[in-house]
């Protein structure tokens, strides 16, 4: 009988669908629609975020190039570029590194990964850096360790307040050692612009990390953050594996380091302007 005989073949493979099929890929989501929270994972509707950049959830403040911090932040017109046009001499030569950094300032429209010059705000005239993630992760190499020391010298000569915008995912490895020399150079121009009894104020974003945090970032006679911004030395990972511990999920947001005195307030983007403005003044801000 047939239903007892045994098939030669009782499995066959077909031809067609020998391998596993690929896993469906995730429905796309164009970019300019939504954007999901780094910090709260939440997705946002992207004309929700604001001209801020904020999200509503969590108050994350969304990373921004130097140009827009610039239009959230100065007086309309008030800024005027210094030290721009300066460029490293690959002082290691590093393989493809000048390559990469004429890719990069085509791309971003900037010089460098900080941005410098004099402005107003609230009124008030400041020396402005402002730092810029989109270039080489903001990496500080010779470059802009040297136009942040002159924002500094240019300062002290004029007797304005510093306002520093700071963000970095450290130093710049293309320039080795060249580049964490810079932490000690621009903390020696903080100390002096200090002893003339000028007023410095960083504002750390989201990400500062790395020598930047480690010098100038933290060297400010306030320290402001913005909401959730990742401010560290090491990273999570390598912290782990060096104390042998886990970390709680907070562990380099602003809100844990204010927490634990690093930081004197976290502001809100949409309140920035006012706070500086204020700060400024009350520490005898020059009109
Ligand atoms: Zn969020």
């Amino acid at each position: 009988m047939a239903l007892f005989s045994k098939k030669d073949h009782y499995i066959r493979i077909n031809p067609n669908r020998s391998r596993r099929e690929e896993p469906q890929a995730k429905p796309e989501v164009p970019d300019e629609l939504f954007s999901k929270c780094p910090a709260c994972k939440r997705m946002i509707y992207q004309k929700e975020l604001g001209q801020e950049k904020m999200c509503h959830y969590c108050s994350y403040a969304f990373r921004i190039g130097a140009c827009q911090r610039l239009a959230l932040t100065v007086d309309t017109d008030s800024f005027e570029e210094l030290f721009a046009g300066l460029e490293t001499t690959n002082p290691l030569d590093f393989p493809d590194y000048l390559e990469k950094l004429a890719l990069v300032r085509q791309k971003t429209g900037l010089d460098e990964a900080v941005l410098t010059g004099r402005a107003k705000i609230m009124e008030q005239d400041v020396a402005l850096g402002i730092m810029d993630a989109s270039f080489i992760m903001a990496s500080m190499g010779t470059v802009v360790g040297e136009k942040i020391t002159r924002l500094f010298e240019y300062a002290l000569e004029e007797s304005l307040p510093v306002v520093l915008f700071t963000a970095s995912g450290g130093a710049r490895m293309q320039e080795g050692i060249m580049s964490l020399m810079q932490m000690a150079k621009v903390s020696a121009a903080v100390k002096r612009h200090s002893n003339a009894g000028l007023f410095y104020l960083t504002i750390l974003t989201d990400p500062t990390t790395g020598g930047v945090t480690a010098s100038f970032a933290m060297q400010g006679d306030v320290i402001l953050a913005e909401p959730q911004a990742l401010v560290g030395f090491a990273g999570r990972r390598v912290i782990e594996s060096t104390v042998r511990e886990q970390l709680p999920d907070d562990f380099q947001r602003a809100e844990f380091l204010q927490e634990h005195g690093f930081i004197d307030a976290i502001v809100k983007r949409q309140e920035l302007r006012e706070t500086i403005g204020f700060l400024v003044r009350l520490h005898g801000g020059k009109r």
